[in-house]
């Protein structure tokens, strides 16, 4: 297949990419900087699709910046990123002369409401709540094109971890100089998901006729993973202790209470929908992934 990756040139891109390529399919790029295998979202918009078989968004501002302050200029860029390249894409597929083969979109487990104790499938509710779950509800409606010629599938992710990107990366300092430990209480869930895995359930979604509608990208293991189980296994993965919590009032300072929320608070999420379209996780359990990615 040929297949169109908006925001391809990321973490989760190129992941992506390379398992794609590796699968024999072409890959090409839909990005704000020139380069090889690549299209500009204005070249999108004005001509509409290149030649290709099924689309990705993977498109948008990282929200955890620690450089960015939290004010309304930021919250807009975090949303135009997403919402915006989402429809571009959209409006070219809808427009295609002849209708794709599958188009995912990437969003986040922010749609449901942090708990401590609910767990959440895809057909639980959300999306209502707070900016974050709001702004996922925002995406995933531009994503929707008329009709049922070309197959839709939403990806919800967590947390992403991996090596040489993604939250982990501002982490894993701290942690090989012993200084790691939980994020405020450490009580709070921490759903996650493998970048290889991220990738394979995407792959999984655009290659597997059947496969639509959400599908949450968390590994299995993650809903009974707690931030406290992740800083914990973490240390102990580098070998090192994990004793000194990072203060919520510290995190509130530096991201703002909004923000902040994805580190305070966490969802208790089931990829159930994921199993049993018959995604196999190449890393069900965190001490596996960890291995990989401090290995
Ligand atoms: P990255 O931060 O690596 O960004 C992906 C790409 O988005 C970039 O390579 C860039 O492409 C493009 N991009 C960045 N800022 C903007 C902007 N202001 N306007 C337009 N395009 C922009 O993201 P990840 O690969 O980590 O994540 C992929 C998607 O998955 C994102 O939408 C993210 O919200 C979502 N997600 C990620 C999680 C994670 O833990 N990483 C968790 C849950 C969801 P270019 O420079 O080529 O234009």
């Amino acid at each position: 297949m040929r297949v169109l990756v908006g925001g391809g040139t990321g973490f989760v891109g190129v992941a992506l990419t390379q398992l794609l390529r590796s699968r024999g399919h072409e890959v090409t790029h839909v990005s704000r900087h020139p380069g090889p295998d690549r299209i500009s979202w204005d070249e999108l918009s004005r001509s509409g699709l290149p030649p290709c078989d099924a689309a990705v968004n993977l498109a948008g501002e990282n929200v955890l910046n620690p450089l960015r302050r939290w004010d309304d200029a930021f919250r807009r860029v975090v949303v135009t990123s997403r919402v915006e390249t989402t429809k571009t894409l959209a409006k070219a597929i809808a427009e295609a002369e002849r209708p794709l083969r599958a188009w995912v979109l990437v969003t986040g487990v922010g749609y449901y409401r942090p708990s401590p104790t609910a767990e959440y499938t895809e057909e639980s509710p959300g999306g209502d709540f707070d900016f974050f779950s709001r702004l996922v509800s925002a995406w995933e409606a531009a994503a929707k094109i008329p009709g049922d010629g070309t197959r839709q599938a939403v990806v919800r992710s967590g947390v992403v971890l991996g090596k040489g990107g993604g939250a982990i990366s501002q982490m894993l300092w701290p942690f090989r100089l012993g200084l790691g430990g939980p994020v405020g209480s450490g009580l709070q869930p921490f759903p996650w998901i493998h970048v290889r895995d991220v990738a394979g359930v995407v792959c999984h979604a655009l290659e597997t006729e059947g496969v639509h509608g959400v599908l949450n990208g968390v590994s299995p293991a993650s809903s009974g993973t707690s931030n406290a189980d992740f800083a914990r296994e973490l240390a102990s993965a580098l070998g090192r202790p994990a004793l000194l919590p990072l203060p919520g009032w510290a995190v509130r300072g530096v991201f703002g209470s909004e923000r902040a929320v994805m580190l305070l608070e966490g969802q208790r999420v089931a990829p159930k929908r994921t199993l049993e379209s018959g995604y196999c996780f190449v890393y069900p359990d965190l001490p596996s992934a960890l291995q990989d990615i401090v290995s």
